[in-house]
C-alpha cells in the first residue's frame, strides 16, 4: 500500500491493471474476473468481465454472515416522528422478502423495476432486492411531476413499479399514487404490476389486478430466503438520470462489478470511513449521492447508513430545529458525514448557536458535494462544528467522486474553494475548449475532461442510446477523444482545481471570461447573504452583462427599496474590490428563493432564459416553481 495520496494516485495511473486488481479484493467475487480492463471498443470500457458478483451480497449477506447484530440501517422519520434500526441480518431477510415479492410479481433477471418512493427504508430494501434478483432499477425522485415520470417509465419501460401512497416534506403530505396513477395512463408502456408501500398517510386507489400491496406480500414471504443472482461485473445494476441542470437529463446507465469496488475503494482512502462505524448522508436515493453513499458504498464498506426523511431545519413533533442533523450525529455518534453546499446554506439562515449544541465527538468530517462550495461557506461550517469540511466534485456519470483529497490515505490539506486533485483512477485534463489543446500552465482556464478508459464505477453509456453516450461525452472537444465533464475550472500552480460554472455558464463581458462561480463566490462573502445566482444575460453594448439574485440571510435588510438599494451598492463594491468592475453585476436583486434541481442544484440556466424573455425550456427537474415566480417578479423589476 502506497504511504502518500499522490503515490497511491500515481500507481492507479501507471499501471492500472495491478491497481484495480488489488482493489477489486475489497469485494466478494462469486468467480473471478477473467480481465481487468477490456478497452477493445473504446470510447466504451469494461471492467471485470468474467467475474460474478452481486451488489446486494457486498453490502448486505457477506457482513450478514460475519457480523448478523451490527447494525446496517438506521432510519429516522421527523415526518413520521419515527426511529427504526436493522441489523445486518434483519436487513438482509427485509431485502429478501422484497426480492421474493418482486419474484412474485414477475420480475427476472434484467428486468427494470422503477422505485417511485419517499425517503424510507422500503425504498432501500427494494433497491437491494433488485441487486439481489440482478434486476434493473431505475430510482425516480419522490413526488417528481407525472409527466417527467411518465418520460422516465417509457424510457425504463418497468415489469414494476414500487411506489408508497405518499412523501412528507416539512409535514405536509405529499401524495404519490394519483401521480403516478397519471403518470402510467401518460406513458406508453405498461407495468404489469405496481408494490405499494402504504404508509397510512393518503388514501390511495387501487387498480384491481395490477397493485399490490406490499403489506400482503410482506406477510407471505416473512421467512422467504432468496439467493443471490450472481451476475457478470458488466451486468447493469442501475439506470439513472441526471439531475437536468443544463438541459434534458441524461440516462445513466451503470455496470455492477466496476461500481461495487470504485464504492468499496473510494470509502476507506477518500472519506475515512471503516467497518462498523455510522455513516450519515443527508442526500435522497432520487440522486446519484444516495445511491451510492447513503445504500451501496457504506453498506459494501460494512459501515452502518443513517437514512433521514425530514427537513434539514425541522425535528420531532414537527418542530422547528435547525439542529436536528447535529442531534442525530451525537445520537448515533455517526464518523462520517456527507452532504451539500445547498444544504449547507440552508443552515446558514438559522443561528450559529445550533451548530455548537451537540456533541460531535464522534465526526471526524463533513464531505460536500454537488455544487460549488464557496470559501464563506466551507468556512462557516468548518468553524461552526470545528471539524474538516472535504469538498468533492463529481457527476451522476461519474458514480463516485472525480476530484477531492484522499482523506483517509493522508489527511486532507484542504484548499478553500477548490475540491482538491483528481482522485485515482481519473486521467483529468483542462483542454481549451475551441483548439482541445491541454492547458499545463497555472491558473488558465478551460474545461475539465477525463482521458480514456474512464476508471470503474463510470457510466457504461447512455441506456438504449449508445450513439448519444459517444456523441455527447466523447465528440464535443474537437479533435480529442476524451470525456467532457461540461465544466469549466482552472488549476492552480500546486494542481488544485477550482470549478468555475458548466461550460455554458461562462459570461462573455465586454471580451472577458468569467465563470458564474467567480461571481456568486465573491457576493456570497458578504455577511448579508445567504444565496446567490449569477446570470449572463444578453447586452446589446456588452455582449453580456452579470445578473445576481440574492437571497438575504435576514429579509429585514431588503424591507424597503432603499434597504434593497444601500445592500446592492455593498454587493456591488465587494464585487469590484474582489474581482474588479468588469465582474459586477448591473443589477443585483433580492429574492426569498432561488429556482432549484429537485437535487439541489441552481437552475441558472432558467433565470437566464427569464432574464431574456425567453420560454425556460424543459422545468420538469424543478423543485419548487414559487421560486420561479420570485425570480420573473424580480427580472420585470429590473
Ligand atoms: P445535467 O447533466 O442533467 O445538466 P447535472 O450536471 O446538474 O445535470 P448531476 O450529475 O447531478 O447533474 O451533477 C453533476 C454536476 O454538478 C457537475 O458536472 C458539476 O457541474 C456540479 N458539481 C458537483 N459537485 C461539484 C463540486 N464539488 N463543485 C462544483 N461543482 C460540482
Ligand atoms: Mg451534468
Amino acid at each position: 500500500m502506497a504511504t502518500t495520496a499522490a503515490e497511491f494516485i500515481q500507481q492507479s495511473l501507471d499501471d492500472p491493471e495491478t491497481f484495480w486488481a488489488e482493489q477489486a479484493r475489497r469485494i466478494d467475487w462469486h468467480k473471478p474476473f477473467d480481465r481487468v480492463c477490456d478497452t477493445s471498443n473504446p470510447p466504451f470500457v469494461q471492467w471485470f468481465p468474467g467475474g460474478l458478483t452481486n451488489l446486494c451480497h457486498n453490502a448486505v449477506d457477506r457482513h450478514a454472515a460475519t457480523h448478523p447484530d451490527r447494525a446496517a440501517l438506521v432510519w429516522v422519520s421527523t415526518e413520521v416522528d419515527q426511529e427504526l434500526t436493522w441489523t445486518t441480518s434483519q436487513l438482509l431477510q427485509e431485502v429478501m422478502t422484497m426480492a421474493a415479492a418482486l419474484q412474485e410479481l414477475g420480475v427476472r433477471q434484467g428486468d427494470r423495476v422503477l422505485l417511485y418512493m419517499p425517503m424510507i427504508p422500503e425504498a432501500t430494501f427494494a433497491m437491494l432486492a433488485c441487486a439481489r434478483l440482478g434486476a434493473i432499477h431505475s430510482v425516480v425522485f419522490g413526488g417528481f411531476a407525472s409527466t417527467s415520470l411518465a418520460a422516465r417509465i417509457d424510457d425504463a419501460r418497468p415489469a414494476v413499479i414500487v411506489s408508497a401512497d405518499a412523501g412528507s416534506r416539512g409535514g405536509k403530505v405529499i401524495a404519490y399514487k394519483p401521480l403516478l396513477d397519471e403518470a402510467i395512463a401518460l406513458a406508453s408502456h405498461e407495468p404489469a404490476h405496481v408494490l405499494m408501500v402504504d404508509r397510512g398517510l393518503a388514501p390511495a386507489a387501487v387498480v384491481e389486478g395490477r397493485d399490490v400491496a406490499w403489506s400482503t406480500l410482506r406477510a407471505r414471504h416473512a421467512h422467504a430466503s432468496v439467493p443471490c443472482a450472481w451476475v457478470d461485473a458488466t451486468h447493469t445494476s442501475y439506470t439513472l438520470y441526471t439531475s437536468g441542470t443544463t438541459g434534458k437529463p441524461k440516462g445513466v446507465q451503470r455496470d455492477t462489478g466496476g461500481y461495487a469496488v470504485a464504492l468499496a475503494a473510494s470509502i476507506p482512502t477518500i472519506f475515512d470511513g471503516h467497518p462498523g462505524e455510522t455513516w450519515f448522508c443527508t442526500s435522497d436515493i432520487g440522486w446519484v449521492v444516495g445511491h451510492s453513499y447513503i445504500v451501496y458504498g457504506p453498506l459494501i464498506a460494512g459501515m452502518t447508513t443513517l437514512m433521514v426523511e425530514g427537513l434539514p431545519i425541522q425535528g420531532f413533533g414537527g418542530q422547528p430545529d435547525g439542529g436536528i442533523w447535529w442531534r442525530l450525529v451525537e445520537k448515533y455518534k455517526v464518523s462520517v458525514m456527507f452532504s451539500s453546499p445547498t444544504a449547507i446554506r440552508v443552515l446558514k439562515k438559522q443561528d450559529p448557536a445550533l451548530l455548537k449544541r451537540h456533541d460531535l465527538s464522534s465526526l471526524r468530517g463533513l464531505f460536500l458535494a454537488g455544487e460549488p462550495l464557496d470559501a464563506p461557506t466551507a468556512e462557516w461550517i468548518r468553524d461552526g462544528i470545528g471539524k474538516p469540511v472535504i469538498d468533492n466534485y463529481w457527476q451522476t456519470e461519474s458514480g463516485w467522486p472525480i476530484l477531492t483529497l484522499l482523506n483517509g490515505v493522508e489527511p486532507a490539506k484542504t484548499r478553500l474553494g477548490s475540491p482538491g486533485k483528481a482522485v485515482f483512477g481519473y486521467r483529468a485534463l483542462l483542454l481549451d475548449e475551441h483548439t482541445g489543446e491541454e492547458l499545463t500552465g497555472a491558473n488558465q482556464k478551460g474545461v475539465l475532461a477525463l482521458g480514456y478508459p474512464l476508471p470503474p464505477g463510470c457510466m457504461q453509456t447512455v441506456w438504449g442510446d449508445d450513439e448519444r453516450f459517444v456523441q455527447t461525452y466523447w465528440h464535443s472537444i474537437p479533435g480529442r477523444q476524451v470525456y467532457s465533464t461540461f465544466d469549466w475550472a482552472v488549476r492552480d500552480e500546486d494542481g488544485y482545481f477550482f470549478i468555475l460554472g458548466r461550460t455554458d455558464d461562462v459570461i462573455n463581458c465586454a471580451g472577458h471570461r468569467l465563470g458564474t462561480r467567480e461571481i456568486e463566490e465573491s457576493i456570497s462573502g458578504h455577511p448579508a447573504i445567504a444565496e446567490v445566482a449569477v446570470v449572463g444575460v444578453a447586452d446589446a453594448l456588452k455582449g453580456q452583462v452579470a445578473m445576481a439574485f440574492a437571497v438575504p440571510r435576514d429579509a429585514a435588510r431588503v424591507a424597503t427599496p432603499e434597504l434593497a438599494r444601500a445592500l446592492e451598492a455593498e454587493v456591488m463594491k465587494r464585487v469590484d474590490e474582489t474581482l474588479g468592475a468588469v465582474a459586477r453585476p448591473a443589477r443585483v436583486r433580492f429574492v426569498s428563493g432561488l429556482p432549484k434541481t429537485r437535487s439541489g442544484k441552481l437552475l441558472r440556466r432558467t433565470i437566464q432564459a427569464i432574464c431574456e424573455g425567453r420560454d425556460p425550456g424543459d422545468l420538469t427537474t424543478l423543485d419548487d416553481p414559487a421560486a420561479l415566480a420570485h425570480i420573473r417578479g424580480a427580472a420585470d423589476a429590473a
